[in-house]
């Protein structure tokens, strides 16, 4: 087969999936994901979306018996240049499978096709009184299908865990063009393998998932912001882990170190006063009684050492606060041009070391850092800021998240909470996992995968010994 827009290969796919199934090469839309500084672009010889599982099993058999690889991709919101074509291969976009296949609100479970949307499923749950919680930030763009694949996270898994709490079952197509169906609408299910278990987080490199089971729960009446400021990052470091103590458990657990509430404290809605360099945000809900009640709890186990305490339950406000949350990216990367983000986690009692540690990096590098993140599950955004178009403060942010991966190791954390190795971070995995580990892992690839063509060289890297092709450096 000739590859790279030919004739013959979009001749070949059109006959596999129908015409409309083949999508232009020509939009750059498929070239790249949400990776930091978008310079992660790669060329795909041809980018699908099949309309069905049966299409889905065509294409990946063929992929197969072609030695082409195959990229799966949701909605390209992804940060770790996983759905990013590096190696060229065949884009497989799951736009057009977005079907519900079975939603019982009486019995809180959803069956929806991969190609869902995040923010959809939500709107669908909320619809009939129920509650999806994961809600990593792009919900509006990202999938259900792109949410399993990297176990995604967000704000809620404080007190509601990860996506991986939530599927209940899976289809997906693997090597050899199998349909494999695990777990399904039961809530329970511990015969054989966790095989769901291991697709959920697999990052595409395992096969295609084609639909999802998920549990839902009763929507909460009311949900409550208690914004709580501190003075410096020892005194709000305390406070969140005097939740812990308290036995309190709010829905979320946010923090906002020095440099992030400095280039945020413009935008902050309604007035931070100056003493504020630490901010801690907690979202408690509930039914009406029981958010009001969690309020008072919170805001007691939060009040020493503050120097800003109050409470936002209106929905315009929340919202405004909602939308502060979202811009921070946008205003820590706007000081210099740009931002160099890391997604470490570790202990959570480990968290002000990784605070202070990631400051200090910075300041060796002299890259102005700040972070902010997920407090409750030490999930942490350490970050630098640099200038895009000066190579040297790339490079050097290059080398300020190697020393953040060993930081967070070094407190017996890990290099990613959220997402994922990919390509950005595939190197880790040499690094993260003894040499047993690894061969399991990789083991692991080759039964899922023997012909190796999904999504080669992410997440194992170099060490994907059956990938059909070298990846390609795309610099
Ligand atoms: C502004 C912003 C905020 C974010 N906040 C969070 C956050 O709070 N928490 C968090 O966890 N993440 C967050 N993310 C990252 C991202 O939204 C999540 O990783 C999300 O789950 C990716 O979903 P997607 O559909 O966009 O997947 P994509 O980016 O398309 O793909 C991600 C990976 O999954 C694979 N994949 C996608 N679909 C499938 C499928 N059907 N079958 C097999 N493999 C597949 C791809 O090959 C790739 O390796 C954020 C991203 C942005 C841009």
């Amino acid at each position: 087969v000739k590859l790279s827009g030919s004739a013959s290969l979009d001749s070949d796919l059109k006959r596999l999936l129908g015409s409309g199934a083949v999508l232009s090469r020509s939009s750059e839309l498929y070239n790249h994901d949400s990776t930091e500084l978008q310079a992660l672009s790669g060329e795909p010889d041809a980018v699908v979306a099949p309309s069905d599982s049966a299409g889905l099993r065509r294409l990946i058999g063929w992929c197969e018996s072609h030695q082409i690889p195959i990229v799966p991709r949701g909605g390209g919101t992804g940060m770790a240049g996983g759905a990013v074509p590096l190696d060229g291969g065949i884009v497989c976009s799951l736009e057009r499978m977005d079907r519900v296949r079975a939603f019982d609100p009486e019995f809180w479970r959803i069956h929806v096709e991969a190609g869902v949307t995040t923010a959809r499923l939500r709107d669908l749950a909320r619809a009939s009184g129920l509650y999806f919680p994961v809600d990593p930030g792009a919900a509006e763009q990202s999938q259900i299908g792109g949410n399993t694949a990297t176990n995604a996270g967000g704000p809620h898994s404080f007190k509601y865990g990860v996506t991986r709490h939530w599927v209940t079952g899976l289809e997906a197509v693997v090597g050899g063009g199998t349909e494999l169906r695990s777990g399904g609408p039961t809530r329970k299910d511990v015969a054989g393998y966790d095989l769901t278990g291991l697709l959920v987080g697999s990052e595409g490199t395992l096969g295609v998932i084609s639909s999802v089971w998920l549990r839902l729960i009763p929507a909460p009446e009311l949900e409550i912001a208690v914004i709580a400021g501190y003075g410096g990052i020892r005194e709000g470091v305390q406070a969140i882990l005097r939740v812990y103590a308290a036995g309190a458990t709010p829905a979320t657990l946010e923090f906002f170190d020095p440099g992030c509430i400095e280039a945020t404290r413009a935008a902050f809605p309604g007035s931070m006063p100056h003493d504020v360099s630490f901010l801690v945000v907690a979202n408690v809900d509930g039914t009406e009684v029981a958010a009001r009640q969690a309020e008072t709890e919170i805001q007691e186990v939060l009040a020493p050492d503050s120097v800003l305490l109050r409470s936002v339950a209106d929905r315009g406000s929340r919202a405004q606060l909602e939308r502060w949350r979202s811009g921070i990216g946008f205003a820590v990367a706007a000081r210099r041009g740009g931002k160099v983000s890391e997604d470490i986690a570790l202990p959570v009692d480990r968290l002000e070391e990784a605070i202070l540690g990631t400051i200090r990096v910075g300041d060796e590098l002299n890259l102005p850092a700040c972070s902010w993140g997920h407090a409750g599950d030490g999930n942490v955004h350490a970050t630098f800021e640099v200038d895009r178009t000066v190579t040297a403060d790339l490079e050097l942010a290059d080398a300020g998240a190697t020393r953040l991966f060993e930081l967070a190791l070094g407190l017996g954390g890990t290099v990613s909470g959220e997402h994922g190795l990919g390509w950005v971070k595939r190197d880790q995995f040499g690094i993260r996992f003894s040499k047993d580990a690894q061969r399991l892992q990789l083991q692991i690839k080759h039964a899922f995968d023997p012909s190796g063509v999904f999504n080669p060289g992410k997440k194992l890297g170099t060490y994907t010994s059956w990938s059909p092709r070298t990846p390609r450096n795309p610099e």
